[in-house]
């Protein structure tokens, strides 16, 4: 299998990295992490066909990580696309999914292939094709603010998600609120630990890699102006482990067993 970064950057638009995306290509299900504003052209820019992706999974919906998708089933719909594509999100968060689409004119019956959509609850194991199953768990980044309602509690919904494919553990922290939210998935010793970095600090990092003992651990989610800062981090750690650990740059590809 593989791991293809198509976007590493933060909330902020950049003109380095597109927003945050990550495609998991195996040879049963090809999954897409994310899909925020700009996703189908950063899919071009790391030549990854619309049509190749079998299914999208939604970590939150801020406008970096949920935007895009409206434009995304656009591309497949134009491109003439009979694949069925299957949308995962936290089951309550499936209703602002449905009327998304429908507000950008994207209608279930004309779009010529069959869209499923499946709500996921945390905590539960959601088997999505052989040898390729995922677990979601929430984290504090979607929380109400200053007691100020602006949505209901219940669309406070932010993910973190460990996935087991072809026998790899891949544990992806997503957007996070703190630094506690990058220890949800402890328990495991994954072979890749993909962290966000915008809303923590380098020394997180480093204290979440001794306890956790990924054998890799792959940075993303990078605001621009933390960029130099994470590059003197990373420099002056030692070899073992610079060894081990990658700052991610959009387009980069990690092929597993
Ligand atoms: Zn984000
Ligand atoms: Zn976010």
């Amino acid at each position: 299998m593989k791991i293809i970064f198509i976007g590493t950057g933060s909330g902020k638009t950049s003109k380095e990295r597109f927003h945050s995306s990550i495609f998991l290509e195996s040879a049963a299900f090809n999954l897409l992490i994310d899909a925020g504003d700009g996703v189908a052209k950063a899919l071009m820019n790391s030549s990854i066909d619309f049509n190749s992706i079998n299914g999208i999974i939604f970590t939150h919906y801020h406008a970096d990580h949920f935007t895009g998708i409206g434009a995304l089933i656009t591309q497949m719909k134009i491109s003439g696309r009979k694949l069925e594509l299957t949308l995962f999100t936290h089951k309550n968060l499936v209703e602002p999914l449905i009327n998304l689409l429908y507000y950008v004119y994207m209608f279930p019956e004309t779009l010529g292939f069959n869209l499923k959509i499946i709500g996921y609850r945390f905590a539960e194991k959601m088997i999505v094709a052989e040898d390729f199953s995922f677990m979601a768990k929430q984290n504090s980044h979607v929380v109400p603010k200053g007691g100020i309602e602006f949505y209901p509690e219940s669309m406070c919904i932010s993910s973190s998600l460990s996935f087991t494919i072809a026998g790899n553990s891949i544990v992806y922290t997503s957007d996070v609120g703190s630094p506690n939210d990058l220890y949800l998935f402890d328990t495991l010793k994954p072979d890749i630990y993909i962290t966000e970095m915008a809303h923590i600090e380098p020394e997180d990092l480093y204290l979440v890699f001794k306890k956790i003992n990924p054998a890799k651990m792959f940075i993303t989610h990078i605001d621009d102006e933390k960029f130099n800062k994470l590059v003197d981090w990373y420099d002056n750690l030692d070899d073992a482990l610079r060894d081990k650990i990658t700052i991610c740059n959009d387009g980069l590809v990690e092929t597993l067993g």
